[in-house]
């Protein structure tokens, strides 16, 4: 009986203590769930984009310098997994919970796998910050669904998916963005690779703001602001600055 009282009391306080928080502080989406959403976004945006690549070369080249910048995430209760898709469309997104995919087409422009690893450690940040399973947690709160969760995964499943959609077609908030640029920098130059690189492979993103084939430009915050923070992340000079975006726009 007194224990009852006492669990009672745990529960009511547990409560008091949630009311309490700000509503994104309330994490109604589990790891797995977060893992399961993920795995149906990821299969989605294969189909959509072409199906995955079978060059060999590519597919390796992007799963070994994924795997070198995601060993350095601070987030490691995920699957980092990293595929390449066959898409003449500019484009690289992360799904929830550890899955990455890049097209054939950006894939290729960036030339280095310096630039390179900063696009995945870029995406591989949106996973680390759990931007997704964020977004997904306050569609569900601002639903009032959360009901669903404990009733039916089937429904959260579906729910996080469209969440994800939406965010693809939409993109995620400047500051999320920004914040995977942080993750971005890091992760490149703890894996041994130069921030130059990373300034590279945003120049060859394109300096204005685009629409029809580079869907990556549409979604992301104007790639000049993006660029100023990792030159002033790595110490790299205007002069400098200026000297990396006119190479990379010759190679491109
Ligand atoms: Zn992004």
């Amino acid at each position: 009986m007194r224990k009852q009282i006492l669990l009672k009391t745990i529960i009511a306080a547990t409560v008091i203590a949630c009311l309490a928080l700000p509503a994104y502080a309330v994490m109604l989406v589990s790891r797995s769930q977060e893992v399961a959403i993920g795995k149906q976004v990821e299969e989605s945006m294969i189909k959509e984009y072409g199906g995955l690549s079978k060059d060999q070369a590519l597919n390796e080249r992007i799963a070994r310098v994924g795997k070198q910048v995601s060993s350095f995430s601070p987030r490691n209760d995920v699957t980092y997994t990293f595929k390449v898709v066959n898409s003449d469309e500019v484009n690289a997104f992360a799904a929830p919970g550890g899955p990455i995919v890049i097209t054939k087409r950006l894939a290729g422009m960036l030339k280095t796998d310096g630039e390179l690893a900063f696009v995945l450690a870029h995406e591989t940040g949106h996973i680390a910050a759990q931007h997704g399973r964020k977004a997904i947690n306050q569609a569900l709160i601002a639903q009032n669904v959360a009901a669903l969760l404990l009733r039916n995964s089937g429904d959260a499943a579906r729910i996080g998916a469209n969440v994800m959609y939406t965010l693809y077609t939409r993109g995620y908030s400047r500051d999320n963005e920004y914040e995977a640029d942080n993750y971005g920098y890091q992760l490149m130059t703890k894996a041994g690779y130069n921030a130059e690189d990373g300034i590279k492979a945003l120049a060859k993103l394109g300096m204005k703001r685009a629409t029809g084939v580079n869907k990556y430009l549409s979604t992301h915050p104007d790639i000049p602001d993006r660029i100023d923070r990792i030159a002033k992340m790595g110490n790299i000079s205007e002069d400098r600055k200026k000297t990396l975006i006119e190479q990379a726009q010759a190679e491109k």
